[in-house]
């Protein structure tokens, strides 16, 4: 497969847009992001090269989060930003200066539609997904400063059950880095549900190298903020997904009635 060029990844006009927005009225003071919401590839890029037994499994996108943040975000009658499109087509939460933003090799497989891109064609496709959709998160924080409303990012993910051979005991685990208010409490609640495993950083931690949301619109916005990561056996199903979508609405509602008792401002 022979490397795309800039004029080759226009979305055609049946394509959908990077950007999915749930619930975009609600008045939740929780905003959920969810960076690898989809797995689309456009079709200017093929399949990347790939067989598609690759594109649907967890290298491709967050098995899972989908139906989990839809949910969640109905039920708490908050506003989601998900991203469609594949993160093998580009990483909506690396920064795009990270060799990992458009892998070459995602765990053990190598991507043939990433090798060789050059800087126009890497600039193409953030011109194409990154960018609208980060910018629409932040479209949206400003408008919820602006209108002086309770903001807390909670940035949702899924993790494959095993990782290169090594398999993961955590059900879920909280990622964050700086704030020092929401990830505390969110262990604590998950870990009182007391048949959790729970990761605290685990399987992952967030750092400025290797994450963007929360580090950009978290961070840098001074929102309170966490990412949370659910094992991707556990979702696989809609039935799984109904489950943690609700346990985890019941969990952050308690987070908003902790924080309301203790007068702790939001923005
Ligand atoms: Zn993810």
């Amino acid at each position: 497969m022979s490397p795309d060029t800039p004029s080759s990844i226009r979305l055609a006009d049946d394509e959908v847009p990077p950007v999915l927005e749930e619930n975009d009225a609600g008045t939740s003071p929780f905003l959920f992001t969810c960076d690898h919401f989809g797995r689309l590839i456009p079709r200017a890029l093929g399949q990347l090269g790939l067989p598609i037994d690759e594109l649907t499994r967890h290298i491709a996108w967050d098995i899972g989060i989908a139906g989990v943040a839809t949910t969640l975000a109905r039920t708490m009658n908050a506003h989601l930003i998900a991203q469609r499109y594949s993160r093998l087509v580009i990483d909506c939460n690396r920064p795009p200066q990270a060799p990992s933003s458009i892998p070459m090799i995602s765990e053990a497989t190598t991507v043939p539609g990433n090798e060789g891109l050059t800087h126009e064609a890497a600039d193409a496709r953030r011109a194409l997904f990154f960018d609208p959709y980060h910018r629409r998160i932040d479209e949206v924080i400003d408008q919820r400063l602006r209108d002086g409303r309770p903001t807390i990012l909670v940035s949702l993910h899924s993790f494959t059950p095993v990782y290169a051979g090594i398999a993961r005991p955590w059900h879920v685990g909280t990622l964050y880095h700086r704030d020092v208010r929401l990830p505390p409490l969110l262990l604590q609640l998950l870990r009182a549900e007391g048949d959790l495993v729970v990761g605290d950083n685990e399987p992952y931690a967030v750092s400025d190298a290797t994450d963007y949301t929360i580090p950009v619109h978290g961070e840098q916005r001074g929102l309170m903020n966490t990412g949370i990561e659910i094992r991707q056996d556990l979702i696989a199903d809609p039935s799984g997904q109904q489950q943690w979508a609700e346990r985890l609405a019941r969990i952050l509602t308690e987070v908003e009635v902790v924080f309301g008792a203790e007068r702790l401002p939001l923005v």
